[in-house]
């Protein structure tokens, strides 16, 4: 059966059906708009993320279910980055009617199950007909108690820089992928189902740790680029320093020139935050579920700008900075 067989309501009421409501939420899908209690004490946090078919993401690399996990949590990341916990989320979708509505129930459910994983509901979105290619529009809704909301401004000279996970594994898939190859599993699931790191923001927020945070979407080095501009501050990062997995590892070593992946690559969903040192202890002891936390530099003033150095200390050139769309 295809989608313009069952229309967007059909399609919408088949979405219904599986959204579950929660607490906050005074009304969900069904209306002309979502309602929801905000909580005294606590900012609202709102973020939307665009998923173009060939520009984001190819359908014939990923099934329809891990496409919606994906789109969930590349936007719920963000809302870790502010270090908050996701509540509601709203999704607008541009489908061609000539999709299978197996594959769309597929999509929903994937959307679905990585909401509930993150503690949220999907709350509401809009449905259209796409004349060619798939368009994901993801907002995000999330909560943090004042005082504990976490931006790019606040790195001070002397900060420690840490970031979590390994970087790189989504773009050396991503790489594979375009060079029509296979990636191993674990490598090709850092790309086409990245985990938000909720849980390390919010223990970050609630422990006063950080003083700035980002998450790494567009490449290490750009984004740490984000933090320094509106910290206005400098850094030093070491590269031997960089969390990287043992797939990554084994590809650098036939092809050492693969650590640009790691720096400027993008899509690595960790986050990248500064900490005093006096609470690096407090900060390591924050590595779980597999997911370490690793101290890559630190916080310079910002006559001393971005410098990547070796194991002795000597700079070394920077990679072609992150992804821009329009470049
Ligand atoms: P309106 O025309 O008033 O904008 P719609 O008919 O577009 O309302 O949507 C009806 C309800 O279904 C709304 O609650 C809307 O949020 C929800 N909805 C529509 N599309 C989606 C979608 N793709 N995912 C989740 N909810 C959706
Ligand atoms: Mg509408």
């Amino acid at each position: 059966m295809k989608l313009a067989e069952i229309g967007e309501f059909g399609f919408i009421a088949r979405v219904r059906q599986r959204a579950e409501s929660c607490a906050d939420l005074v009304l969900g899908i069904g209306d002309d708009c979502a309602a929801s209690r905000p909580a005294p004490g606590e900012l609202l946090l709102t973020s939307t993320d665009l998923l173009i078919e060939d520009v984001h993401f190819r359908r014939a690399w990923s099934d329809p279910r891990t496409l919606g996990r994906k789109s969930v949590s590349v936007n719920v990341s963000d809302v870790a980055a502010m270090g908050g916990k996701p509540a509601s989320l709203y999704l607008g979708l541009g489908i061609p009617g000539g999709v299978a509505v197996e594959d769309l129930d597929a999509f929903a459910d994937g959307v679905l199950e990585a909401c509930a994983e993150y503690g949220a509901v999907l709350a509401g979105g809009d449905t259209c007909r796409s004349p060619g290619p798939w368009f994901i529009s993801v907002t995000v809704q999330g909560r943090v108690p004042e005082g504990e909301l976490l931006t790019r401004q606040g790195a001070r000279p002397g900060d420690l820089l840490w970031v979590s996970g390994r970087l790189g594994d989504s773009a050396l898939a991503l790489r594979e992928l375009l060079a029509g190859g296979r990636p191993a599993p674990a490598l090709a699931a850092r790309h086409l189902d990245p985990s938000a790191r909720v849980a390390l923001g919010r223990a970050l927020a609630v422990q006063g740790l950080a003083t700035a945070m980002i998450d790494v979407s567009d490449g290490l080095l750009a984004d740490l680029g984000h933090i320094l501009d509106s910290s206005v501050v400098g850094a030093r990062v070491e590269r031997d320093a960089l969390p990287l997995s043992s797939l990554f590892r084994d590809a650098l070593t036939a092809e050492p020139a693969l650590l640009d992946l790691a720096l400027a690559g993008g899509e690595d969903y960790e986050l990248l935050f500064t900490s005093p040192p006096q609470c690096a202890a407090a900060v390591a002891a924050l590595a779980a579920d597999g997911v370490p936390v690793t101290q890559i530099g630190r916080i310079l003033p910002q006559e001393d700008g971005l410098l990547l150095v070796d194991a002795l200390g000597r700079p070394c050139p920077l990679p072609r900075r992150g992804f821009d769309h329009f470049s």
